[in-house]
């Protein structure tokens, strides 16, 4: 791509420090038809262009820090659209039709003379960036897309997508049809709209700063409410098939008001090329995660313009096999059991699985197993009740393999006799190996998924005892209690970043839990033959898990007698109480051997 070869008109309060860098802004004035634009530049012309379009009512500042870290590899161009900031306001509401706003387009393209040049537009910017990159065929390399569907394809999910899903997306924007009453969004820009504005933006995380809100604002708002009168109701030529050509990143902001995931969702149909993210984030995610926006514009453009090669976050957006898809599964306790059921289970579904266990041998036998399978596993030691080794553990994963979409804290052990019976070190040991092995998982990988900006998923395995008392598991039942709380307490947490915790609660489940188990009393042979005639496999529980993180489910008790138990523990806890009165904690205990 070509150097524009412009004379830079520099503004000394926005020369950046590192002129090595070619970080000098530049701004000028382009005339585009019926309007003049203010232009601004930054970074290396010689480096591929990007161009960021804003939507509505901001500027080119709401910008201003993606701008910033995408300027050392790249050429950065914005300009104020049509009615915005400093470029001029025509009145005339036809003025804003889209075919009005691509013009605009493609004289900042021809201005800054550059042929092609890698699109991305937010809100507005990216309405109008869906029709420009149908009606500028060549004129870009690639499209990422944020808060903004282009308008054939809203109206042909308005038409044809179920009911429900079309309320939805209705209810989400019910100030299109206020802003067509005339002269009321505009007093209503006068009065109040500034504040409530305001109030949604700081709800969001973000904070005001210079340029954004920029002064303009009332301005701004009331000459942008035409962008909706000229286009949304008004009459479109016919686009029966609104196919997308270009390699297009749609960016999808967990937290968007305005924009429903379903219709999001339904933009694969029109574009063959199509790579869709998430980022935890509201409707500003460039105000709140300026670093998480750059980097996925950033990659997405680095892996369209030469072939580098995509990370697994980008490689996976734009795989279409299934939900589970090259996810990054961390499973604890992978050696046995549920934990093993789990990773095989995650891993026939396309994801690629750690298996941590503190035997590991048995987590290399369910990574070769896996591997056997033509899945994709690797083996790790670790003690998860261990701070010290969980910390060097979680370093490990994303050093070798990135941040983990999903986590399941499953490993667990058992001791089972009366309070009386318990010693102090079977508290211990039950406490750090359920509890804390549950919160070293939590504390470390949730930290990691909340600094990547993409979300993800934490499970942790509690238990029937978690809500059933009884006089024969009075350490284990409070550690999974506690699991169960920690679990509803971080879900409240997480929410707003995107992450998902599910708690699972299973009955008895035929593993080998029991032979593993500590006894005080001796009631090994019982146990163990209540496990095995239960006739519970661990896979079934492994499919629960699965089904839970793709509905993101708080809690999911696991058969008969976990959601007996879990329906009582609601509806009759002392019911639950007299139960454990009676089981006998000398029940089961064999006759001493001779
Ligand atoms: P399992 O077959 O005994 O598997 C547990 C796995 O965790 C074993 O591979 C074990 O390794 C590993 N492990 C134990 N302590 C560890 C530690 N400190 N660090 C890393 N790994 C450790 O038992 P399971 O039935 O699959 O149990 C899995 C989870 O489900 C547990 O949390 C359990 O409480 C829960 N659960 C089980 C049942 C049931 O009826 N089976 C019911 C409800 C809930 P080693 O073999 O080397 O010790």
């Amino acid at each position: 791509m070509s150097s524009s070869g412009l004379t830079p008109c520099l503004y000394l309060d926005e020369l950046s420090n590192n002129l090595s860098r070619c970080e000098v802004r530049r701004m000028r004035f382009i005339d585009a038809g019926d309007v003049r634009l203010a232009l601004h530049e930054q970074g290396d012309p010689a480096r591929p262009t990007v161009l960021l379009v804003h939507g509505y009512p901001d500027t080119h500042r709401v910008w201003d820090e993606v701008a910033e870290l995408l300027t050392p590899g790249f050429h950065v161009v914005r300009y104020d659209v049509r009615g915005a900031g400093r470029s001029s306001a025509p009145r005339e509401t036809g003025a804003y039709r889209l075919d009005r706003l691509v013009g605009d387009l493609a004289a900042v393209l021809d201005a800054i003379g550059e042929q092609t040049v890698h699109l991305v537009g937010h809100d507005w910017g990216s309405i109008q960036g869906w029709e420009a990159v149908r009606r500028l065929p060549g004129r870009f390399a690639s499209f990422t897309s944020m808060g903004g569907p282009g308008l054939h394809q809203w109206a042909r999910f308005m038409k044809d997508a179920a009911p429900r899903d079309v309320a939805g997306q209705a209810l989400r924007s019910w100030y299109m049809a206020a802003f067509q009453a005339p002269g009321l969004p505009e007093l209503a820009w006068h009065a109040v709209v500034p504040r409530v504005l305001g109030r949604a933006m700081r709800l969001e995380g973000v904070r005001p700063r210079e340029g954004h809100p920029a002064t303009t604002l009332v301005r701004d708002g009331t000459n942008g409410v035409n962008l909706y009168r000229a286009n949304m109701f008004a009459s479109r030529d016919e686009v029966p098939e609104p196919y997308v050509d270009v390699p297009l990143q749609l960016i999808e902001a967990a937290n968007d008001p305005f924009v429903s995931p379903r219709l999001l969702a339904s933009l694969r149909r029109w574009v063959p090329r199509m790579w869709h993210r998430k980022i935890a984030a509201g409707h500003w995610a460039q105000r709140t995660h300026p670093e998480v926006v750059a980097r996925m514009i950033g990659e997405f453009v680095r892996h369209i313009e030469d072939g580098t090669p995509p990370s697994r976050e980008l490689a996976r957006a734009g795989g279409t096999r299934g939900v589970y898809d090259r996810r990054l599964v961390v499973v604890t306790g992978a050696g046995s059991g549920i934990g093993r059921a789990t990773a095989r289970a995650f891993a026939a579904h396309g994801a690629e699985v750690v298996c941590a266990d503190l035997d590991l041998d048995a987590a290399r036998r369910t990574a070769e197993e896996i591997g056997r399978r033509d899945g994709v596993a690797h083996a790790r030691r670790v003690d998860v009740s261990r701070a010290d080794e969980m910390e060097l553990f979680a370093q490990a994963v994303r050093d070798e393999h990135g941040t983990p979409d999903i986590v399941v804290n499953n490993a667990g052990i058992a001791v089972t006799g009366s309070f009386l019976d318990h010693e102090l070190s079977d508290w211990r040991r039950t406490i750090d190996v359920n509890l804390w092995g549950v919160v070293h998982g939590c504390r470390l990988f949730a930290r990691q998924m909340v600094e990547r900006g993409e979300g993800g998923h934490i499970v942790n395995i509690a238990s029937l005892a978690a809500f059933m008392p009884s006089r024969l598991l009075p350490a284990y039942s409070t550690s999974k209690a506690a699991v169960k709380m920690l679990s509803d307490c971080l879900r409240a947490e997480l929410a707003g970043k995107g992450i998902g915790v599910t708690v699972v609660c299973p009955g008895f489940v035929s593993t080998a839990i029991a032979s593993n188990a500590t006894y005080r009393g001796g009631h090994r042979a019982l146990s163990e033959w209540v496990l095995l005639r239960r006739g519970y496999p661990p896979e079934r529980v492994a499919a629960h898990i699965l089904r839970a993180v793709h509905h993101d489910t708080a809690v999911v008790p696991v058969n008969a007698e976990g959601k007996i138990g879990y329906a009582l523990s609601r509806l009759s806890p002392g019911l639950l109480r007299g139960f454990a009165r009676l089981t006998d904690a000398n029940m089961g205990r064999l006759p001493a051997k001779r």
